[in-house]
């Protein structure tokens, strides 16, 4: 498996251009593009459904970092310097998100929010900004039905984990899981779709699942029996043979040489592991 090397962050780092200490925000976590530890195709990433988030903050600098990592994790984004702004911009735009500062020159963050919940378009997540210190500010904000908070400084990355957050409690459903991509395989949990170099392949409802397994747990070897109980739910009453020959023809569809397999490999006395 691929890890991102101290090159690729200093990299990624250059690219930013952003002063985070001056903005006094914590310089990202480890969210390097377009690198590939996890397995997880960067293009699908950027194609997710495309929620909105309206940004709400009254510091340029801090609003172009943020949208930009929201629009990097495949955020539609808005922002707005001022409450008013911000009021006007979420009846425009309809956001999904509220990424709001309570710290704003004109009217005060909780204001904007009372305002929001009480209008239609203000049914999206809210996720207030606050100063270390405002905590009563914070408590108010929680009351007054926010879905949630990050205390400055703090890192984007982290904003968009947050915002990922708040969606998948409001939507379940709508938040895709992105397809997971190895060397030339793509499998697509959402469409139930896998790809070899491009091309479709034909694969049972079952040798979808199996594979699917695998490849969620990547590098991690799996006896007959636990491949049973997760892929066929069943913990007896099945032979364990019927895991080998589900294997054998999902290696026959998938593997360029089926003998000398490239994805799904045996590991003797234990049964099988996905190698990524
Ligand atoms: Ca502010």
């Amino acid at each position: 498996m691929l890890r991102p090397s101290r090159d690729s962050k200093r990299r990624a780092c250059q690219v930013a251009h952003v002063d985070y200490k001056a903005l006094n925000i914590a310089p990202p976590a480890l969210r390097i593009w377009p690198r590939n530890p996890y397995g997880v195709c960067v293009s699908s990433l950027l194609q997710r459904t495309r929620a909105k988030v309206l940004v709400v903050e009254d510091e340029p600098a801090i609003a172009d970092v943020v949208s930009r990592y929201l629009r990097r994790a495949g955020y539609e984004t808005a922002v707005a310097g001022t409450g008013q702004q911000a009021l006007g911009r979420a009846e425009a735009t309809q956001p999904d998100v509220v990424v709001l500062d309570l710290m704003l020159p004109d009217i005060d963050g909780l204001e904007v929010m009372r305002r929001l919940r009480r209008a239609d378009h203000g049914r999206g997540a809210i996720i207030l900004l606050t100063a270390r210190g405002e905590e009563s500010d914070r408590i108010v904000g929680l009351r007054l039905g926010a879905d949630d908070y990050v205390v400055k400084p703090f890192s984007p990355a982290e904003l968009v984990a947050r915002v990922d957050a708040v969606l998948r409690r409001i939507d379940p459903i709508g938040q895709r899981e992105p397809p997971l991509c190895f060397d030339g395989l793509e499998i697509d949990p959402a469409a139930r779709e896998v790809l070899r170099d491009g091309d479709p392949l034909e694969l049972t409802q079952r040798e979808f699942d199996l594979l699917l397994f695998l490849a969620r747990h990547p590098g991690q070897a799996f006896t007959r029996d636990q491949l049973m109980e997760h892929v066929w739910h069943y913990t007896f009453y099945i032979d364990a043979s019927t895991v080998t020959v589900h294997i054998r023809r999902l290696r026959a569809k998938l593997e360029p040489d089926s003998a000398r397999p490239r994805f799904i490999q045996t590991v003797w006395g234990v049964g099988y592991r996905f190698a990524p």
